[in-house]
């Protein structure tokens, strides 16, 4: 007997937006504070009214339109009731069965993953459960705060599936700003529902698995579920139908409540909100301004760039990053005509190293955004140059990025500055090499006697000399010229 799995996502991400989801609250979770970012709207005082943010309705919307998602004629809100601490209204308004996306689709490893919707609800506070205090806090700061909630159809069938889906979801909502989308602070929580069956078709008993906070433990977890259904079937046992939390530590699931029949929410629209008309132009407008999305990106920079595809996927993660890195290329072209250089390649890839490498390496070492770096994309572009024309060593020019980064200084005025530049000129390097072997002859004897290492402490007397300004390559070759004569 072979098994299926059968994998459907549920994603919650929360909007970004300035104010909460119906009141003028600051929309800030993570502010330090407990309680600061709290009114007697998202309170739930009797008497106070809701009023929809409309920015949360347009990123939805975008959100919708980026995942092919059809757009209804019109949504409404709904109210879902239940009773707990860190809901202060006793109700959570969401969607129902008008939600303000329909069904979509998402390509991952050109397989399409169905989605079944995309709606609009609030978000609850957080409990704050201090151990052995014996009594809980509570947080609002996050209750009234907009949050997405996506919805797939059971079309994943693995856990590295699941994961893509989870990280291009992210890269998408960054694109459009929806959201910051980060699983370590739950700004995007995913749940996974997961079944065996015999095929494709027949969907086995399904658990959910919940509180899994990294792309990792989405992966981790689903091939975790599949190997212990496995083994339940195989043994004759049944899989009951449950949630499931993820333990990170022994990097297993366990049984958190076995579910006891689906819960009555008395949905019922939610009578002090109007329903939302009109959405097809409203739709269309946005639609417009729509960015150009991670795979359209992808597949543009793999043909105008020609760059191995791992450092267009890199490149593409963060829309900051691939648009600096165009208006460096940009730059650069501009260069290249006034030079009269027709070929672009080595200068691209040139500048695709470097962001990959040393500029990564500083963002994160600096904890600095890509939208915040200091070197302007003409310095960026001038010092690609310089190193192209051998102006400056790879070593300079690590010294030099390192102070543009810190600065944002013109790398030429870094070189003068550090006196960095690099000697390449013939005459004026053979002047010293000629110094070198006149005051070194039995290095001299020894490299004609045919010691190969001889040439390179010769090398080593010119750069010194030159004060690491020579250039060792065209250093090492008059060196090998003059000593064959
Ligand atoms: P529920 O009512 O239990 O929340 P839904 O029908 O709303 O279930 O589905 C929730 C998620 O579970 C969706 O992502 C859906 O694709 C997925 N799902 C539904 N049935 C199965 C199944 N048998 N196996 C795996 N995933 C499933
Ligand atoms: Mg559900
Ligand atoms: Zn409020």
């Amino acid at each position: 007997m072979k098994y299926v799995p059968v994998i459907g996502l549920e994603i919650h991400s929360e909007l970004k937006t300035a104010s909460k989801m119906f009141c003028n609250c600051l929309n800030d979770p993570e502010a330090e504070k407990s309680n600061v970012n709290v009114c007697p709207i998202c309170m739930g005082h009797p008497g106070t009214l809701p009023v929809i943010n409309q920015t949360a309705l347009e990123l939805v919307i975008r959100t919708g339109l980026a995942l092919n998602c059809q757009i209804p004629k019109s949504a409404k809100f709904d109210r879902k009731n239940y009773f707990y601490p860190d809901l202060p209204k006793g109700y959570q308004i969401s969607q129902y069965d008008l939600p303000l996306s329909g069904k979509g689709s998402l390509e991952i490893d050109q397989k399409k993953i169905r989605i079944t919707r995309i709606h609009l609800e609030e978000d609850t506070g957080r409990l704050v459960h201090s151990t052995g205090a014996g009594y809980s806090l509570v947080d609002f700061n996050r209750a009234g705060v907009p949050l997405m909630e996506l919805v797939t159809e059971p079309d994943i069938d693995s856990g590295q599936q699941a994961r893509q889906f989870c990280e291009e979801l992210q890269i998408i909502l960054r694109y459009l700003q929806a959201s910051e989308a980060n699983m370590e602070k739950g700004q995007m929580r995913c749940e996974v529902n997961i079944s065996l069956g015999a095929d494709k078709r027949e969907l086995g008993v399904k658990v959910e698995i919940k509180n899994l906070n990294s792309f990792r433990a989405v992966e981790r977890s689903i091939d975790y579920e599949i190997k212990r259904q496995t083994d339940l079937l195989e043994s004759g046992g049944k899989v009951v139908q449950e949630t499931r939390g993820w333990d990170e530590i022994k990097q297993k699931t366990f049984s958190q409540r076995k579910k006891e029949g689906s819960a009555d929410y008395r949905y019922f629209p939610e009578p002090d909100l109007p329903p939302l008309t009109n959405l097809a132009d409203y739709s269309a407008k946005l639609k417009v301004g729509l960015p150009e999305l991670p795979q359209a990106k992808r597949d543009r920079f793999l043909e105008e760039y020609k760059l191995p595809e791992a450092d267009v996927n890199t490149l593409v993660t963060s829309k900051g990053l691939a648009d600096y890195f165009e208006q460096v290329v940009s730059e650069l072209t501009t260069w290249l005509k006034i030079k009269k250089i027709d070929d672009k390649q080595p200068l691209i890839k040139l500048t695709a190293n470097y962001f990959l490498t040393e500029l990564q390496k500083l963002l994160i070492a600096s904890r600095t955004k890509v939208g915040d770096c200091k070197i302007s994309a003409e310095n960026f572009a001038e010092f690609i140059s310089m190193i192209e024309q051998k102006d400056i060593s790879s070593s300079a020019a690590q010294t030099v990025l390192k102070e543009m980064f810190e600065t944002g200084t013109d790398p030429s005025e870094i070189v003068d500055q550090k006196q960095l530049k690099q000697v390449s000129d013939q005459g004026a390097l053979e002047e010293i090499v000629n110094q070198v072997i006149k005051n070194n002859p039995r290095p001299v004897e020894d490299y004609k006697a045919g010691k190969e290492n001889a040439l390179q402490f010769l090398v080593g007397k010119v750069m010194a000399v030159s004060k690491g300004q020579a250039n060792p390559e065209v250093v090492r070759e008059i060196l090998k010229d003059k000593l064959v004569k």
